[in-house]
């Protein structure tokens, strides 16, 4: 073959030109972050390409998102100078997969126009399979099954193969459910996500000519992120390189952070083994940061253990410190950040100036984009979410609204078909069509039609008495809109709580539902800037105007998750709390493991970082309207002081905190105050072991009671705004139930009650 040029060559260190030039033979690129292993995996496409090696279809490249795919394509076709057509091997594992199945579905039972469904139709089909089998959801959820079959297809474990150590999930029926639901499935021809890797393995395993067919045509397979594959995507790798070998496998066991999706880091460290005579390329400059910002980020995931270890340089400039800051509470730190881009966007603090591209937020739980999605629409800032639907797009969130519409416009239709059976309230198809005939027919709304459609005893049983439920309960929240005395977010919490909405995610033994959860905790917090539910719905319809397209500059948000293998040249990590951030879950679990993942998610989110890497934390947060003193995250302590900068928060000397510089409570102080300056409050607050609680006077004053929970005790008489005086004749969590000297027995929610003498 005649050597065309190959300018691109001369962009790469020597490191990275050997695994590029290295064409023949597994090879093996082990390296910290930012030093070039995407760039080199993208150049070596082009390589490959240029020298005649394969033709684009017969190069097979997964990554891990399509965002991180279509960029791959774009470089590929930029260094080359030509736009790259036939490159269909080019994409997601999924995505490749799907054409791989549809080409062999009948080898495993399926027609080639199989369906794909999503989480909702899977779960819905569990749900039949479930409930046929005499199980009660209510004790068994199929959202828990789910999770179980999920989980063992990334494990690519068939139903014939479950180990017998795993036989007993979900009370000993998984095994059994899981191959009756694959059974269904394919009755249905249909597949879920899981299946799309499961089934190309069985078919690679069963049939070896298709399978050797296969490792011919993929002359060179390239792999990128490679420690967050999982078991079943490994089997897959492996079977198809099994002939020629000719895989690159490209990642960074310091950023492994999808074990909790079943990924094994081991699937890196085994590679040496797998493939034996591997090259195996180490890349040690970074490219993308500056010094403080990798020692920053180095000092943090020295706290690993067992670490392979990669010593990183750059030759970049020391440019700034990390800066780190600490507010008051929540809502400051937005508003701090919301501020800080406008004047980043000016040039500040002798900075140059960032354009809003240039510019991302990082947050460890999707929740916590609320703050800034809120506050960035108050102030015009343009923002994108990456990686997974904006705040109020999400599905827990709009349900939530939807009967928060419903309530203060009786008439919204579709809100009212979105809730009617969420959650489940034995109201199927045919029974929301009566109601729909009904309205019809007498030409009323909804839910005006289904009271018809119950008084005409059009409907019965479980159904009927469940719909008069919920419509009596609408009824009930409406005229709670104009009693004074319950504030809109007491009434947001009480729609919630009586429809039997958050109920439904409590039972939910899905790994979203905690996620959720927290979710419409923080919508009732957002509701606390508005007037009432009708000026907060009106906020949010902007919100979702808002979203004027992808033209114009803006500021990315997304989760740490999310911006795995991007760069920024300024970064924003905000919520570094305890709890936070490593999450609780994680700190609760016995082991290490857990703090550990988080540890190399804080590495990834400071290795994002370019020029500028912003840390921060509150003092406060509010939860469900009691305030929580936050401590700083474990994380801010192990970032080495010699390449941090403290910023000062703004109301510490002489601003905005007047109440709370009064409020002569230690925690309240110090939280104030800037933490990190002050072990001696952290001390104090990690040998009492316990969050301390505490309200600023702003809470205090207002109309809830932010009484703890802890602080209530059976036979206590109380006395509630609505239902007047009671006493508790249960404590559940944070819900009571009371009996009430006129309302009779309700269940509350704790902070609406205050005690009967106060
Ligand atoms: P991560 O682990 O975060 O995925 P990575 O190792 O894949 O990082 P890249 O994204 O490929 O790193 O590269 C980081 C940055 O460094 C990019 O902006 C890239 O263009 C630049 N870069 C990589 N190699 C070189 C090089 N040899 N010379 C100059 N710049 C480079
Ligand atoms: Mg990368």
């Amino acid at each position: 073959l005649a050597a065309r040029p190959a300018p691109y060559l001369n962009d790469l260190n020597p490191e990275q030109r050997k695994a590029v030039e290295t064409m023949d033979g597994p090879v093996l690129m082990l390296a910290g972050a930012g030093t070039g292993k995407t760039k080199a995996l993208t150049t070596r496409i082009v390589h490959l390409l240029n020298t005649g090696r394969a033709r684009p279809n017969e190069i097979l490249a997964v990554t891990f998102t399509n965002k991180a795919a279509r960029e791959m394509k774009e470089r590929v076709g930029r260094m080359l100078g030509q736009s790259i057509e036939g490159m269909p091997w080019l994409g997601t594992f999924h995505s490749v997969c799907v054409k791989l199945l549809r080409r062999h579905a009948e080898l495993v039972g399926l027609k080639s126009n199989f369906t794909i469904l999503d989480t909702d139709d899977q779960l819905r089909l569990l749900k039949q399979l479930v409930s046929a089998a005499g199980i009660d959801d209510k004790r068994w959820p199929a959202r828990a099954l789910a999770g179980v079959i999920d989980n063992w297809k990334n494990r690519a474990w068939t139903p014939d193969n479950i180990p017998a150590s795993e036989a007993g999930a979900y009370n000993g029926k998984a095994p059994a459910l899981y191959k009756l639901y694959q059974t269904r499935l394919k009755e249905l021809n249909a597949v879920d996500f899981g299946d799309l890797l499961l089934h190309v393995v069985t078919i690679f395993q069963q049939h070896d000519d298709v399978l050797q067919q296969y490792q011919r045509w993929f002359k060179y397979i390239l792999v990128d992120e490679y420690q967050d594959t999982n078991v079943a995507q490994y089997l897959w790798l492996r079977l198809l390189a099994a002939g020629h070998k000719n895989i690159c496998c490209v990642g960074d066991d310091d950023q492994s952070i999808y074990g909790w999706r079943g990924a094994e880091v081991g699937n890196i460290l085994r590679f040496e083994k797998d493939f034996p005579g591997a090259h195996v390329v180490r890349l040690e400059q970074n490219y993308r940061s500056t010094p403080h910002i990798l020692a920053a980020a180095s000092g943090v995931i020295a706290g690993n253990k067992g670490r392979l270890g990669k010593e990183l340089w750059t030759d970049a400039q020391d440019g700034e410190k990390v800066r780190l800051i600490g507010h008051w509470d929540g809502e400051e730190e937005a508003r701090w950040i919301g501020e800080e881009v406008e004047s980043m966007q000016r040039g500040t603090r002798g900075l140059r100036a960032f354009s809003l591209d240039e510019m991302a937020i990082l947050v460890r739980a999707s929740h916590q984009m609320r703050a800034f999605e809120d506050r960035f629409l108050t102030i015009g800032l343009p923002y994108r979410v990456i990686g997974g639907p904006r705040f109020y797009e999400r599905m827990e969130i709009r349900d939530a609204m939807a009967y928060f519409r419903l309530v203060t416009s009786p008439s919204d239709d579709l809100a009212f078909e979105r809730i009617v059976n969420t959650p489940k309230r034995g109201l199927g198809d045919k029974a929301q069509q009566k109601m729909q005939l009904a309205a019809r027919q007498n030409g009323v709304p909804l839910a005006q039609g289904a009271r018809i459609l119950l008084d005409q005893k059009g409907l019965t049983g479980k159904g009927a008495t469940e719909l008069a439920k919920l419509l009596d309960g609408l009824d009930r929240w409406g005229r709670m809109t104009g009693d004074n005395a319950i504030s809109h977010m007491e009434l947001a919490e009480i729609i919630l709580d009586e429809s039997g909405y958050t109920e439904m995610w409590q039972n939910d033994k899905t790994p979203e539902a905690p996620g959720r959860l927290e979710n419409l905790k923080e919508l009732v917090k957002a509701l606390e800037q508005f007037e009432n539910l009708q000026g907060f719905l009106e906020h949010v319809s902007l919100i979702m105007d808002n979203d004027s397209g992808e033209a114009g500059e803006k500021i990315s948000i997304m989760t740490l998750h999310a911006a795995k293998g991007l760069e920024f040249p300024a970064v924003f990590l905000p919520g570094w709390e305890d709890g936070l951030f490593p999450s609780q879950r994680s700190m609760d679990e016995s082991g290490l493991k857990g703090v550990e993942e988080e540890r190399r998610l804080a590495y990834v989110g400071i290795t994002r970082a370019e020029e500028l890497c912003t840390i921060s934390f509150a003092g406060n947060r509010r939860v469900y309207g009691q305030w929580q003193s936050q401590m700083p995250s474990r994380f801010i302590d192990e970032l080495p002081e010699d390449h941090v900068e403290v910023l000062t928060p703004p109301g510490l000397y002489g601003g905005g905190y007047g109440a709370a510089a009064m409020d002569s409570s230690i925690e309240a102080r110090a939280a104030e105050a800037n933490v990190y300056n002050s072990p001696g409050w952290r001390r104090l607050q990690a040998r009492s072991g316990q969050r301390a609680t505490h309200q600023p006077a702003e809470a205090r004053n207002s109309v809830i009671d932010a009484t703890a929970v802890s602080s209530h005790t059976m036979g206590e008489r109380v006395f509630h705004q609505k239902f007047g005086y009671g006493a508790i004749i249960g404590i559940e969590g944070d819900k009571l139930e009371i009996d009430f000297e006129k309302a009779g027995v309700k269940k509350v929610v704790a902070r609406f009650i205050s005690g009967a003498d106060d």
